[in-house]
């Protein structure tokens, strides 16, 4: 891979740059496969395990405070109520919730009669677990213990709030305790990260994209992304995300390609792929080349670079 001429500027970008005998283990929502999906339990475990680098998702409450959660409402497959029942439907919108509303529901575990609680079987049932604040997270990577932690921090594009609303809240915290040289901000929305360039450049950029043939995956459906038009980008997305100053590119795994991974690298740009979860998908990301992976299953991933002689970081 060409040297990427961002790293002497942003530090952080070491942990998503594949080096020889390495690659980069990012846990994602925490390690969503073992245990509750952004939750501050989850994040304690990957500390706990030896990972650096952890993807999460931030949203703003109606009082404008950024908490870790993936959709835009209160999912009734992962959320029980005061008296420890399942919603019995998804809602409200986290943006019609205040910070202190949302403290009585429990995403401590999942629903494993629903569709969704179906697809981690493995994932620990905890109890009591809050939806955390950003500012938990961030005073957990202020520890001893989380020193070393790298945050592939997802901005979810809330379209009640005005872009610079999110990314200021967000920024705000995150400068405050002077963790920007540890955070890559990184969205669906690349209007959202042109603005993050705008009111904080000292942060790199990264840029998710899915392509529209593989929108429909139930394992990784996004909820209500704003994506941009990819075929406006005469099919080159490395080029695009170059364009625009991007520091780093997260494809879905399976619109990842041999060729697109060389052409991102000779740009200088490393490729983070979502979300690897199974044995021959691994592999293959592997064998294409990427220069991290990020799954549910960060105990999969490990024995698998075990096995192949990767060492991750
Ligand atoms: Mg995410």
């Amino acid at each position: 891979m060409k040297d990427s001429p961002h790293l002497q500027n942003f530090p952080q970008l070491n942990a998503f740059h594949a080096k020889p005998g390495f690659i980069s283990l990012i846990g994602h929502r925490g390690a969503r496969g073992l245990m509750p999906e952004n939750t501050i339990e989850g994040f304690e475990y990957i500390l706990d395990n030896d990972i650096i680098a952890i993807e999460f998702d931030v949203l703003l409450t109606k009082d404008e405070i950024p908490v870790i959660t993936h959709d835009f409402y209160l999912s009734k497959a992962i959320t029980r109520n005061s008296e420890g029942n399942w919603l019995s439907k998804d809602g409200p919108r986290i943006s019609n919730l205040t910070s202190s509303q949302l403290e009585v529901f429990d995403v401590g575990g999942v629903d494993k009669s629903s569709s969704y609680g179906r697809l981690y079987p493995e994932q620990a049932f905890l109890s009591d677990v809050r939806i955390p604040k950003l500012t938990d997270l961030l005073d957990l990577a202020c520890l001893p213990k989380g020193e070393n932690l790298f945050l592939l921090l997802e901005i979810k594009s809330e379209p009640s709030f005005k872009k610079s609303t999110i990314i200021e809240n967000i920024v705000f915290e995150i400068e405050k305790r002077s963790l920007s040289n540890r955070t890559v901000l990184h969205s669906f929305d690349w209007e959202l990260l042109e603005e993050c360039n705008r009111l904080a450049p000292n942060m790199p950029r990264s840029y998710l994209s899915q392509l529209p043939k593989s929108s429909d995956d139930l394992y990784d459906k996004p909820s209500e992304e704003i994506s941009p038009d990819f075929s406006s980008f005469n099919g080159s997305i490395p080029e695009a995300i170059e364009a625009a100053s991007g520091h780093l590119w997260c494809p879905y795994f399976k619109d990842v390609t041999a060729d697109l991974v060389a052409e991102a690298h000779s740009l200088g740009l490393p490729v983070c792929t979502w979300t690897v979860n199974e044995v021959e998908d691994f592999e293959n990301m592997i064998d294409l080349g990427v220069d991290g992976i990020i799954t549910d299953y960060t105990d999969r991933a490990k024995n698998i670079f075990k096995s192949r002689g990767l060492r991750w970081q």
